[in-house]
């Protein structure tokens, strides 16, 4: 059996980050970190849509807003230096209507309120930018970026080993014993176990089962899936978008929303929609975990989420089951797009916490006890903030002496 410093839980971005961080502050620390697949970054840093966002629509001076600012940063940096492509191709958020200049402006002045550029432009201007958007107004937001988060994932896991960090994988973690001074984490299938001072759980759409095992309370939250669908464009028909096309995002919903999206590779992706998830690791829609959907069943905060927000839920369902429905949705932004010019593409699966009123959290969470730090709520746009995150889950970490 092992003996560490710390344990990190989960080696998506946010885990890789963060024991990044800890050693950073603290070279000396021993840390080990725990994934449960082959590699890192397979399950929401590897399924997304590979955008560096600038931080606009986060109210300010939550933590999305700072962390997001920071983030961005440190992200540029390290891909600049272990030579990761990033593509600075800004983003257009565009208003197809009149009836959406009110929220066009809100957002604009959030830009302003967090000190992001973000330059309101007219119909002619949209056209000369992406000349397949139609829209009444748009904001261009320079500093958006596209990258490859798996990408970025590779190169923190190179990073970590050569610092001496044991990225374990095939280790499911499913017990937590804390005794004393020490906290062991183990695997029942294969009776692996690591005794550490401290233990971090970075275990995205598991963050609140790896809690629960640690006994932790991280008020009533529980992890909700949300599948998200995308398509792409044909090859052919690349050419409607140059860059980011999103729409204003709907402020109680701001992950809704479907937009096309430049991938690195160059292609060009629309979506995602979002529709709750039958397992937590279902990117099809036919995988389904009874656990999981027990676990939903039984729950009284899904029917609150189901009762608040069904309206909602069933437009993004329709759009999942009926492609027409999402061309439609999308054409609203691009009116050149037809059915036939989209293929069904990847899928991603978001960890969405909810709160015991069935109310969805939306800024990043945070829960910590003397020997553990546990981060409870990192959805989008959790990778383009991840190295700051990592910073914030070490500072909160426990000092040994
Ligand atoms: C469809 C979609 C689009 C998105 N687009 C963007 C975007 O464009 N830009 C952006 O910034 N963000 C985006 N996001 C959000 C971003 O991808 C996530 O917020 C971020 O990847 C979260 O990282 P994570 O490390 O917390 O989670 P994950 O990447 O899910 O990593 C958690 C890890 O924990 C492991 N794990 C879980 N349980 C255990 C266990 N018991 N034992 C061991 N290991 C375990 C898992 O296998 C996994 O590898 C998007 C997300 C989705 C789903």
């Amino acid at each position: 059996m092992e003996r560490v410093d710390v344990v990190v839980i989960g080696a998506g971005i946010v885990g890789l980050a963060t024991a990044r961080a800890l050693i950073e502050t603290e070279p000396a620390r021993s840390v080990v970190l725990l994934e449960k697949e082959a590699g890192p970054g397979r399950h929401q840093s590897g399924h997304n849509s590979g955008v560096i966002h600038s931080g606009i629509y986060y109210k300010p001076g939550s933590a999305k807003a700072t962390l997001v600012r920071e983030g961005r940063a440190e992200l540029l940096t390290f891909c600049a230096e272990h030579a990761i492509r990033v593509d600075h191709c800004g983003k257009v958020i565009v208003a197809v209507d009149d009836n959406e200049l009110p929220r066009l402006a809100t957002l604009e002045a959030r830009a302003a309120a967090n000190g992001i550029a973000a330059v309101r432009i007219g119909p002619a201007e949209l056209r000369e930018r992406e000349p397949h958007a139609r829209g009444v107004a748009a904001l261009v937001v320079p500093s958006a970026a596209i990258v490859s988060y798996p990408a970025v994932c590779d190169a923190l896991r190179r990073e970590l080993e050569r610092a001496g960090v044991f990225v374990r994988t095939g280790f499911a973690v499913d017990a937590i014993d804390e005794q004393g001074d020490t906290i062991t984490v183990s695997d029942s299938r294969t009776g692996d176990r690591v005794t550490a001072r401290s233990l971090v759980n970075c275990a995205g759409l598991h963050s609140d089962r790896i809690a629960r095992l640690a006994g932790t309370d991280t008020g009533g939250v529980q992890i909700m899936p949300f599948r998200g669908e995308y398509y792409e464009l044909i090859e052919d028909r690349r050419y409607l978008c140059r860059s980011l096309i999103y729409p204003v995002p709907d402020p109680a919903f701001p992950f809704l929303g479907v937009h096309l999206t430049r991938m690195i590779d160059g292609s060009i992706h629309a979506g995602p929609n979002a529709v709750p998830a039958l397992a937590r690791e279902g990117y099809r829609r036919r995988d389904i975990d009874l656990g999981d959907v027990r676990e939903l069943l039984g729950s009284a905060r899904s029917y609150k989420l189901a009762k608040k927000y069904w309206r909602t839920g069933a437009g993004e369902i329709h759009r999942s089951l009926r492609k027409r429905a999402f061309v439609r949705a999308l054409q609203a932004l691009c009116p050149d797009i037809e059915p036939g010019d989209l293929t069904p593409s990847h899928a991603g699966v978001r960890a969405q916490a909810i709160d015991a009123s069935g109310n969805l959290l939306d800024d990043f969470a945070f829960a910590s006890t003397p020997r553990s730090v546990h981060v409870v709520n990192a959805p989008s746009p959790a990778a383009t903030a991840s190295l700051a995150i990592g910073r914030t889950v070490a500072a909160r970490m426990p000092a040994f002496a």
